[in-house]
């Protein structure tokens, strides 16, 4: 069956995320102790991490939707020192605007603007990158959350929606992501073809590998126009 339509994942796929994801905390620590400060002096920044990955294991049936997650674990805390809980979501926005500040991949743009003349193309993240913040926006077509999906990768429930969206059977669909189980192991699952992004070079861990393995995204194009 002909490929009609490309779906990205976007942290560690389009840009490189570590770095982005620990700036992104250090700000929000930062503005807690400039906006927040009885919190501060009690909780360092690794107390602060640990006071929301315990927050976060409270609300399992929230979790998968990270934005949310945050959200509700900043008016948590904010109201548990008694601050005001509108002042969370000034807090989140200090996280969300730097989360969003990312350096894409040389290839991206071009890549995603050769394959968007002949493909439909989405992303499927289960992060709160912002495509149409960040500046590529116009590339996609549609972008699906866990929000939405009620459920991240590699749960089929995410890849479902995308295909929806497209209004594509999963055979006609290639997922792109670096992620050898959430991304590779979560498409397949549902019968998408699957390219695995790995940049550094690393050995595949599981049994069942993707269709194709690419290191750069400039690989892409001639991979797909193999399949189509
Ligand atoms: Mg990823």
């Amino acid at each position: 069956m002909a490929i009609t339509c490309i779906t990205f994942d976007l942290d560690d796929t389009l840009w490189e995320s570590g770095s982005v994801l620990a700036n992104a905390e250090a700000k929000l620590y930062e503005w807690i102790e400039h906006a927040c400060p009885d919190i501060a002096h009690t909780h360092s920044y690794e107390a602060l991490v640990a006071h929301r990955n315990a927050h976060y294991a409270s609300i399992p049936e929230i979790r998968h939707d990270l934005t949310r997650a945050r959200r509700l674990w900043l008016e948590s805390l904010l109201q548990e020192w008694g601050y005001g809980s509108g002042l969370a979501e000034t807090g989140f926005r200090v996280f969300w605007e730097h989360r969003n500040t990312v350096t894409l991949f040389d290839d991206v743009t071009r890549v995603l603007g050769t394959l968007g003349q002949r493909y439909a193309i989405g992303a499927i993240t289960n992060g709160n990158a912002d495509v149409h913040h960040i500046g590529i926006g116009h590339h996609f077509d549609f972008v699906v959350t866990p929000a939405e999906a009620g459920a991240a990768k590699p749960d089929s429930a995410i890849f479902e929606c995308a295909l929806n969206a497209a209004g594509a059977s999963p055979e006609s669909v290639v997922h792109v992501g670096d992620d050898p189980m959430r991304d590779v192991a979560g498409a397949a699952a549902l019968g998408l073809r699957t390219v695995w992004m790995n940049p550094e070079g690393r050995p595949w861990p599981k049994e069942a590998r993707p269709d194709a393995e690419i290191r750069t995204l400039d690989a892409l194009p001639s991979t797909i126009d193999a399949w189509s």
